[in-house]
């Protein structure tokens, strides 16, 4: 039986946060029409979908302005006009970056790394696209006010600090069982 290094309440710390920022943005679940509006716009259809980055054959929907930045929420959501058809591997390695800077930067898997010829053309075509889908990011502290925003990411503040206050008292528990010899007890070796 091989034993795993204990788990530490700490590293769910990202996992907490994420859902504080992931359980406050509105969900715009686009329609099949606003979908279908946005293909034509890219000139593409339901059928025939390709990688807006890099032309490869599309399997996800990408947030061109991403919803998510610094563990905040950039106030973009989920809206038909900021998805665009992308591949996996464009997907995975733009995540929360910048669209433009991304794909003529250095990320791994950026098509410009990935030696896509066209990427002048492919950034105009997006550009205009942005142009015309034009979204605007939700103002959250202006909407909701203060108050409210603050109470929010206050409750958070607690919780990561109650978490971690919860991992050093753990800490004190495996060393002071360490200490106490019973791990050296043959029973257990
Ligand atoms: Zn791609």
């Amino acid at each position: 039986m091989r034993f795993k290094k204990p788990l530490k309440i700490t590293s769910r710390i990202s996992s907490v946060t994420n859902g504080f920022v992931q359980a406050i943005i509105p969900n715009a679940a686009p329609s099949r029409s606003e979908e279908a509006e946005v293909l034509a716009k890219l000139g593409m259809s339901s059928e025939a979908q390709e990688c807006i980055f890099c032309g490869q054959k599309a399997t996800d929907w990408d947030h061109l302005l991403p919803l998510v930045k610094q563990k905040r929420p950039t106030g973009y959501i989920n809206s038909a006009k900021n998805r665009v058809p992308a591949c996996g591997p464009c997907n995975h390695s733009k995540s929360g970056a910048e669209w433009q800077n991304w794909m003529t930067g250095k990320a791994k898997g950026a098509p410009r790394q990935k030696g896509v010829t066209d990427i002048d053309e492919r950034i105009e075509k997006i550009a205009n696209f942005a142009k015309w889908a034009d979204q605007k990011p939700i103002k959250f502290n202006g909407i909701i006010g203060a108050e409210l925003w603050d109470k929010y990411w206050n409750l958070h503040a607690e919780i990561e600090e109650k978490m971690r206050a919860a991992q050093q008292c753990a800490d004190a528990i495996q060393r002071s069982i360490k200490e106490s010899g019973a791990l050296s007890s043959p029973l257990l070796s």
